[in-house]
């Protein structure tokens, strides 16, 4: 739950997780800036700030930054957060996905009134038409699929050569996890898959993804890729892998968790 008036001087202390555009703030050393709000290098208005939660025993709050980007140089992705603590992470991941729906949530998408916040729970409403909106949230899924001894991995036309995860989908409307992981392997990469075992899940804000993951079984079928979204995809032995996610982000925790399944 997010209070979105919080009675703050600029003497409260917190943690403060500060946005623009999809970026987070971070000092010389790579961390998030705590103390006094007065002390912060940016110009804040305190009517402005939203409570996240808890750090340490720390109050988290997200400022949302309107301004113009002048020094690049301290904006930064939450991905710099990853292996620095999951929890730090999830509050940057939280920051960064009511931020974003803070921004595009101003104006009602079916009248075109301004929109206001809901006090009581975060969500924006239209005083006018009545149409209420809550933050988005895209389920994904990653599909980890082994046969003995071998992974099926996929480079994605956007990442570099050499780097090779496991295949990730959007789940579309009115479809189940379980049927949007099959679909989606049999249109990336053409094969068929079987026995899929849920693995768990991660917040993903880039900008707005939930990651559920997934182990299969290989069914069947030829490697075949489609074009606008693989590279090139190949079987691997799970003893000699290329370069992959790393372990904090839940595909790099399914590739690592077949490789000791295969070790034993
Ligand atoms: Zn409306």
């Amino acid at each position: 739950m997010i209070k979105h008036s919080i009675a703050l001087t600029r003497q409260s202390q917190g943690l403060w997780f500060i946005v623009n555009k999809g970026r987070l703030y971070m000092t010389e050393d790579g961390l998030l800036p705590q103390g006094r709000l007065g002390s912060l290098a940016i110009a804040v208005d305190p009517e402005q700030i939203c409570w996240l939660g808890e750090y340490q025993q720390q109050p988290c709050y997200l400022v949302v930054d309107h301004d113009q980007v002048t020094d690049d140089s301290v904006w930064h992705s939450a991905r710099n957060l990853l292996n620095q603590d999951e929890m730090l992470f999830q509050l940057a991941a939280r920051a960064l996905q009511v931020a974003l729906f803070l921004q595009t949530h101003r104006f009602c998408g079916q009248c075109g009134s301004a929109m206001h916040l809901v006090n009581w729970e975060l969500a924006a409403l239209c005083n006018k038409c009545g149409h209420r909106c809550y933050p988005r949230i895209a389920p994904c899924v990653l599909v980890g699929i082994s046969r003995p001894g071998q992974i099926l991995l996929a480079r994605s036309t956007r990442h570099k050569a050499g780097f090779f995860s496991i295949l990730a989908g959007f789940v579309e409307s009115a479809e189940t996890l379980e049927q949007a992981a099959v679909r989606e392997v049999k249109e990336e990469v053409g094969v068929k898959i079987s026995h899929l075992r849920y693995m768990g899940s991660q917040p993903w804000p880039f900008p707005h993804s939930l990651m559920t993951g997934f182990t299969a079984n290989y069914q069947g079928g030829d490697i075949v890729c489609q074009p606008n979204e693989i590279a090139e995809a190949a079987w691997f032995d799970l003893t000699k892998l290329p370069e992959v996610p790393p372990v904090e982000t839940l595909s790099g925790k399914i590739i690592r968790y077949l490789q000791q399944k295969n070790s034993r």
